[in-house]
């Protein structure tokens, strides 16, 4: 084994540059280097871009999440009666499967320590929904973190600087030399980050369509083997399932808006299937990664009954009290969400069927309401948001809503009216839905690296 005082930054990134393959010790001595800041930001972007045109192998791949989730704290869970899982989506528009799915694997017997991300760009992030809960903290101290996915088995907060610190410094400087976009960066930057949570098992949720991070359906099935092959080459047992992004997942896009509608899904009065499909394809399959049920159909089973019983509720309520939040939010939620001063609903010019979504632009409609950021420190309206929207397939009269907005002033609603208007495409001809999930990437069957 090469000595890694031996190894020269720029030798690392030669023999990548020129297309070889890079021992793990290579790997991890560059990850260290970017955690410890003995390698410069130069070398970094000259690193990524070597990656981007040349790849890495799935070995390769494994050494750099390994590198990145080791450059800072990684949590342990000991004596715990259950296995700690997780789920992690590429994000989308309505996507609050996160607030559904950790309290529902929870009542079924896992732990999830869910360290969740804030909006980027036209998508959500769960961080901000759980920041229009008054009282409630997304950044605790790591005992009052333990101490609530012990009690009632879910916490959901956000990242703390000491994790996968290697990832913020390499992610800081793809995101300034056109690098994010390379498969190989985006598994590692993702993983490294959610394996320093300490987990036995993870599921992810790879949105695809006009909506997603990873718009071309390809584009998508790569990232999900690839995550699959790394996060089970570090020893996490992962499954991927590629899920639809050509509409809105839940009926509403917004904090607050989104936070009632996955209120209304715990409480049983659910509105839409294709957010309950997701959810439970994605519970079950974490309840199966992690031992806690034989099979999908019995994963099922049970995940019904702990909605039926009200007990995933009960896991929802705690959690929110746990983490300074009301312990009477679901109950009570109207009193407690924040709500915006004018809502309307913008209607259909003419009469026909749901054929075409720009779920971006909606996504966009959002952040221009002041639901999302423009730039990293700018505040937030948890109020604003669309809900109600239409789906795919669905026939509207003319008059009839698309959508409600919910606005903070008649400027923005005007704005939004007209940006859900163009992003909603009405046709003659009865238009199909659309599945909503594609496929499913398992673990046993990822081919080793054949590379
Ligand atoms: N999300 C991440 O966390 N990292 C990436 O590289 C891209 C998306």
């Amino acid at each position: 084994m090469e000595e890694a005082r031996d190894m020269l930054p720029q030798e690392i990134i030669r023999r990548k540059r020129d297309g070889e393959v890079l021992s793990s010790e290579e790997i991890l001595f560059f990850s260290k280097g970017i955690g410890d800041g003995s390698i410069s930001e130069g070398q970094i972007a000259a690193f990524a871009m070597a990656v981007y045109f040349k790849g890495m192998t799935l070995n390769e791949r494994v050494a750099l999440t390994e590198g990145m989730r080791d450059s800072g704290e990684v949590l342990s869970w000991p004596k715990m009666d259950g296995p700690i899982i997780d789920k992690h989506s590429t994000g989308g528009v309505g996507d609050n499967v996160s607030l559904m799915l950790g309290p529902l694997v929870a009542a079924c017997g896992g732990y999830v320590p869910m360290i969740s991300g804030r909006g980027l760009g036209h998508t959500g992030g769960t961080l901000d929904k759980l920041d229009s809960i008054p009282g409630y903290q997304t950044m605790p101290e790591n005992t009052q973190f333990r101490e609530v996915v012990k009690g009632c088995g879910v916490a959901i907060i956000g990242q703390t600087g000491d994790l996968a610190p290697a990832d913020k410094r390499f992610y800081a400087t793809r995101d300034i030399t056109a690098t994010v976009e390379s498969i190989d960066l985006i598994t590692a930057s993702i993983l490294s980050k959610k394996l320093a949570a300490g987990l036995d098992a993870l599921v992810m949720d790879v949105k695809t369509g006009s909506g997603a991070f990873m718009a071309e359906y390809n584009d998508a099935l790569a990232l999900a083997q690839s995550i699959v092959g790394v996060a089970n080459g570090a020893g996490v047992k992962t499954s991927a399932l590629v899920t639809d992004m050509n509409e809105p997942l839940a009926g509403s896009a917004g904090n607050a808006l989104e936070v009632a509608e996955a209120i209304r899904f715990l409480r049983g009065e659910g509105e839409r299937s294709r957010l309950e499909t997701v959810v439970m394809s994605l519970s079950a399959e974490l309840l199966v990664l992690g031992g806690l049920a034989e099979d999908r159909d019995e994963a099922k089973r049970n995940l019904k009954s702990a909605l039926a019983t009200g007990k995933a509720a009960e896991v929802f309520s705690k959690m929110v009290a746990g983490l300074g939040g009301p312990s009477d939010l679901i109950e009570r939620s109207s009193e407690y969400l924040p709500v915006a001063p004018i809502r309307k609903e913008v209607t259909a010019e003419r009469a026909g069927w749901i054929q075409k979504i720009d779920t971006r632009e909606l996504g966009i409609a959002v952040l221009e309401l002041g639901g999302g950021r423009r730039r990293a420190e700018d505040g937030i309206d948890y109020s604003v948001g669309l809900s109600e929207i239409v789906e795919l397939g669905q026939h509207v009269e003319a008059g009839e809503p698309l959508a409600w907005v919910h606005a903070q002033s008649e400027d923005a609603l005007a704005q939004a009216v007209s940006r859900v208007r163009g992003a909603i495409t009405l046709s003659d001809e009865q238009a199909a839905g659309q599945p909503v999930v594609y496929e499913l990437v398992s673990g046993e069957k990822m081919i080793p690296d054949s590379e």
